[in-house]
């Protein structure tokens, strides 16, 4: 990869899928990227990530539509390499609450606020009766990417690597001590932006899975389930089948909670009863960076270094990661076209 030398210098905060995305954007367009990064990729929330392409408890709704949409056709093209990249095409079926009223999509937001996802993904189509599990009236079918995120994050990780791109496993207590050698920072410290940028609106949801031994299932599934939060899924990776899942505001643990392992699995034995019996690998617990609405802005910090904050993208990371990512490269350059120097 060509390295631009009219490139800037940039520090990005985090190296989970949204912060390794982001400097993959910014070094593929010839900038000089250092990825800061408290944690091993294998040890954020990224990796945790069941991997589904869908916009799921993320707010808005209408960019991240438009960003999930971006997310699908690179991720579609780099399912054409599964082995190195980790992102597969995998159809499945999407069922929504039965007797909910209007149609809800899983985390009770309006179903028409998804619109344009579901004119968007291309050979997505209503299920028919058959293809939905008993007690649900309405559901989709679509065949999207479903991403292994350890083995995604450590393409990613490469991928920045043959950019030019460095990353440092180091925890920053500021923003300005991540900008001192830089001319711009790019946030994506996830749930960490809570005490780095002291913003209280982003807060964990924490999410509970179960991975069993898989008996033969190749498809995804996943179901919203009427007056509760959690929703039924069960989602085929290469390191075994994925069952969840749970979505608790505001609690911090990850610690894996027995009882809820043991009712995320009866739950998916309802649909796939062999399920019931599946030898248990894993159990895994992630805090999803939750916020109003994800924070994809451009401030000054108080030296005058441009930041770019690119957090708070609650269940929808994996999907909305290439479209944020793009974005934060449109405001780099809008930065460096705007106003000289990057303003300094
Ligand atoms: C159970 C579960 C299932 C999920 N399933 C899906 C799914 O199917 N599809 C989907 O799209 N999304 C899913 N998600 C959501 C997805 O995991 C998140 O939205 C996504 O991982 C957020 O990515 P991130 O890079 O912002 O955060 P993280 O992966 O948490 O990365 C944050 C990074 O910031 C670093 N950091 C934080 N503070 C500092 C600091 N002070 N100094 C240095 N570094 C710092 C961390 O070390 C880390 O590298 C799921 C989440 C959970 C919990």
């Amino acid at each position: 990869m060509a390295i631009n030398t009219g490139g800037v210098d940039i520090s990005v905060v985090g190296g989970g899928v949204i912060g390794l995305t982001s400097a993959i954007a910014l070094a593929e367009a010839g900038h000089r990227v250092r990825v800061v990064s408290r944690d091993a990729s294998d040890g954020t929330t990224s990796a945790v990530a069941g991997g589904l392409c869908w916009p799921y408890r993320i707010r808005p709704y209408e960019r991240a539509v438009q960003w999930s949409v971006r997310s699908f056709h690179v991720l579609a093209a780099l399912a054409e390499r599964p082995q190195e990249t980790g992102a597969r095409m995998v159809t499945g079926t999407m069922t929504e609450a039965p007797d909910a009223g209007a149609p809800q999509a899983p985390d009770g937001g309006a179903d028409d606020e998804l619109a344009a996802w579901y004119t968007a993904v291309p050979g997505l189509r209503r299920a028919s009766a058959a293809e939905l599990p008993e007690g649900y009236t309405a559901g989709w079918r679509a065949r999207t990417p479903l991403v292994d995120m350890p083995a995604h994050l450590r393409y990613l990780e490469q991928r920045l690597t043959a950019a030019g791109g460095t990353v440092e496993r180091r925890e920053v207590t500021s923003l300005a001590e991540a900008g001192r050698a830089a001319d711009v920072v790019v946030n994506c410290s996830g749930l960490g932006a809570r005490a780095l940028v002291s913003d209280p609106d982003v807060h964990p949801v924490q999410g509970q899975l179960v991975i069993v031994e898989n008996p033969g299932i190749e498809e995804w599934h996943v179901s919203a389930d009427a007056g509760s939060t959690d929703t039924t899924y069960v989602l085929p990776q290469p390191y075994g089948l994925v069952l969840g899942g749970t979505a608790r505001e505001n609690a911090w643990s990850r610690e894996p909670d027995p009882a809820v392992a043991e009712a995320i699995v009866a739950r998916c034995a309802r649909r796939f009863p062999e399920l019931a019996r599946a030898r248990v690998l894993a159990h895994k617990v992630g805090l999803r960076p939750a916020r109003p609405a994800v924070r994809l802005t451009v401030e000054r910090l108080p030296d005058g270094t441009p930041c770019v904050h690119n957090y708070g993208h609650g269940g929808a990371g994996v999907t909305v990661s290439w479209g944020c990512a793009d974005e934060v490269l449109r405001s780099v350059r809008a930065l460096r076209e705007g106003d000289g120097p990057l303003g300094r």
